[in-house]
């Protein structure tokens, strides 16, 4: 498939910040009337509304695990227009992955851009960018990080650890490694609380934080939620819906659609690294609130 440029066409609006609330909210208004109407039947309509895409992605996901894995082409697209920055993404990765203090695979970066009354806020959320050519995989001996067929980059957490998961972090241009230290949120407290001792499951096996200590960590794209058939934690918790995962080898796929029709941008791309995660952003534009997102993402 084609991939979009930064030059590739846009067809999509600007939202201000007020108006992405607005829609964020009639999509959840819709939604509740749906599943609380008295005529909502046992398998009602599907309504015009956010819910739909993730049906849709969810279809998306069948099609592309009935495929073998070096036929998928995993991607994640952001459209950062829609971003409210609730950070509610965040908190879903640290639960679904039992992710400590120590750091986060996920974060939503604030970008103030304009000018007096002409300011406007814009979010970004990231994570690992799944790169093609990933600089934090040169850093260490080889085996350490591997490139899977369906484009995760996957850490081997028995041997990625110390000096090496130092390496791997230094070298990422994302900082989306960081390095696990086993403290816990609750620490300090009456009782360090259960839900923060919790086993979570990454690339194929269960894990306890505590045999973690030392070694690097960073998004998965919850390969663990993918191999069941459910989308990552961060797209299913978007309450904006801004989030999007699916098979961009799929020609026929809803992110695919996405990034055929707008503008999408690569966080770094120039460093050569070819990043999974996609940004929807606006068209280039000429009002001053929206001049410096031209460029900086
Ligand atoms: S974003 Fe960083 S950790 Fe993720 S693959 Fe790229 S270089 Fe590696
Ligand atoms: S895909 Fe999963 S691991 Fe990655 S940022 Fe989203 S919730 Fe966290």
């Amino acid at each position: 498939m084609a991939m979009p440029t930064e030059n590739s066409p846009v067809k999509s609006p600007r939202r201000s910040f007020l108006r992405k609330a607005a829609l964020a909210a009639a999509g959840g208004l819709t939604l509740h009337r749906v599943v609380n109407s008295p005529k909502a039947s046992a398998a009602p309509a599907l309504p015009d509304a956010p819910g739909n895409e993730i049906v849709r992605m969810l279809a998306d996901l069948d099609a592309a695990l009935a495929r073998s894995p070096d036929r998928r082409r995993w991607v994640m697209v952001v459209d950062t227009r829609k971003c409210l920055g609730c950070n509610a993404c965040t908190v879903a990765c640290r639960a679904e992955n039992a992710v400590g203090p120590a750091g986060s695979y996920r974060w939503v970066r604030r970008i103030e851009s304009g000018r007096g009354e002409w300011i406007a806020d814009t979010f970004k959320p990231a994570n690992c960018m799944h790169c093609d050519n990933p600089p934090c995989a040169k850093a260490v001996p080889e085996g350490m990080i591997r490139k899977r067929p369906d484009g995760i980059v996957e850490l081997d957490y028995t041997r990625l650890k110390g000096p090496y998961a130092r390496a791997a972090a230094a070298a990422c241009p994302y900082n989306a490694i960081h390095i696990e230290d086993g403290r816990a949120f609750t620490e300090g407290t009456p009782a360090v609380q259960p839900y923060e001792q919790v086993e979570f499951r990454e690339y194929g096996r269960t894990w306890r934080r505590g045999e973690l200590v030392g070694a690097a960590r960073k998004c998965h794209f919850c390969l663990h939620l993918l191999e069941a058939g459910m989308l990552p934690a961060c797209v299913s918790t978007c309450i904006g819906r801004a989030m999007y995962f699916g098979d961009a080898g799929d020609s026929k796929s809803l992110v695919s659609e996405l990034l055929a029709k707008n503008r999408a941008i690569r966080h770094k791309a120039e460093l050569g690294t070819s990043p999974r995660v996609y940004y929807l952003a606006e068209p280039f534009a000429t009002t001053p609130q929206a001049a410096c997102t031209n460029c900086h993402y």
